[in-house]
């Protein structure tokens, strides 16, 4: 069992407390309607379970309640403060109940039969999201489970419903538990992992470089490593949780703290449409730079590390007041600080992007002033494969 947010969890705390003034999304808000959709109020059931003769959990049903939907660290506020006050968790805690045999962890789909039979006062069709806690389970290869979905459900007396399902093992303190259910609650919204993408003594490698993927490597995303650290720029994109510039020409730009403001920018690598740089200033971090190229897994974030030399994915981010110039394109990145809360980021695409861009087919570019929301299409419901295969 993969222990969760461990030495690195004074950071995710840090992370969450340091998310300030909330920005509502409103025209994103008027454009969802879905009940699965990872916009506005999540209903969600936790339903905490233990299988015959396991000893009693250490956490009651209050700290669960506090712990999905409190006003301080909870799921909810999470959500909140991740999506700039687009999404939030409402809902009910039920439990502990003891099941009616002993389920093995691998056996997922039959706890949540035996979850749901168990909770027969549980009027399901409230809920779109149920999430499972599991005490008494014994070897358990993984943290938490997790569906990629909305998948129709039916209760004993016959009644249906639709609902994502997280599987999470208890814990001795409930913000490991929080941990645990914003990744598990990630993978419901249909994002897969944060994360890290290395070259070899460099930060990014030719293009074509297909480098070396690691699943968990980003340590300041709730996707990734044991930190409750909010999704990173793509996912939150992906969610239609922000906005994003894409810059194809030479310019300066401002970009605002991911904490407070839901606008990102994309810069894209020389002149090829399908490589580009995400850039995302954490004021506690510095730059985060993702890249995205034709191999990105769309769902994944690909963290890329400033500081290659060291093994480390905590110094991964670019310290404002650096610069960064791809030699393969002659693409410049330069970052200062600017007003308060904000940077400048000046971008410059030297000669050798010109001169490649005179041998491609005449068409017009995007304006880099057009806001546009790539990817921003419903995870939900399109996945063949019901479950991720995770050990977080
Ligand atoms: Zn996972």
């Amino acid at each position: 069992m993969t222990p969760w947010c461990k030495d690195s969890f004074r950071v995710c705390f840090r992370l969450l407390i340091t998310v300030a003034t909330l920005v509502s999304v409103t025209a994103v808000l008027t454009a969802r309607g879905s009940i699965c959709e990872p916009i506005g109020q999540q209903n969600i059931i936790v339903l905490l379970i233990q299988n015959p003769g396991a000893p009693a959990p250490a956490l009651t049903s209050a700290d669960y309640y506090a712990g999905f939907f409190g006003p301080e660290l909870s799921l909810s506020e999470y959500w909140r403060a991740a999506s700039y006050g687009a999404t939030w968790a409402r809902g009910e805690v039920r439990g502990w109940y003891t099941l009616d045999a002993t389920y093995e962890c691998s056996n997922i789909d039959g706890i949540r039969a035996a979850a749901i039979r168990a909770a027969s006062d549980v009027d399901f069709t409230r809920y779109s999201r149920i999430f499972i806690v599991l005490a008494g389970f014994t070897n358990c290869s993984r943290g938490g489970r997790a569906t990629m979905s909305c998948d129709p459900l039916i209760t004993p007396a016959g009644i249906t419903f639709s609902a994502s399902t997280a599987w999470i093992l208890d814990r001795t303190y409930i913000r490991d538990e929080l941990y645990l259910a914003a990744h598990e609650g990630g993978h419901n919204f249909g994002l897969m992992h944060a994360q890290g993408r290395r070259f070899k003594n460099t930060m990014l490698g030719a293009p074509g470089d297909l480098g070396t993927v690691e699943e968990y490597a980003d340590p300041l995303s709730a996707m990734g490593a044991s930190n409750l650290g909010p999704y990173a720029a793509p996912q939150k994109a992906r969610l239609g949780w922000a906005d994003v510039v894409n810059v194809t020409s030479s310019g300066s730009f401002t970009l605002a703290s991911a904490e407070t403001s839901p606008h990102f920018i994309r810069v894209r690598r020389g002149s090829t449409d399908t490589q580009w740089l995400w850039l995302e200033y954490r004021p506690n971090a510095g730059i985060l730079i993702h890249y995205e190229d034709e191999t990105t897994e769309p769902r994944a974030t690909q963290l890329l590390d400033f500081t290659p030399d060291t093994p480390s994915w905590f110094d991964a981010p670019m310290p404002v007041g650096k610069s960064w110039t791809d030699s393969y394109t002659n693409t410049t990145i330069a970052v200062s600080s600017s007003s308060a809360g904000m940077v400048t980021v000046t971008v410059t695409y030297g000669r050798k992007k010109q001169f490649g861009l005179a041998k491609l087919p005449l068409r017009p570019l995007p304006s880099p002033s057009l806001w546009t929301r790539p990817g921003a299409s419903t995870p939900t419901g399109t996945l063949t494969s019901p479950h991720t295969v995770d050990r977080k």
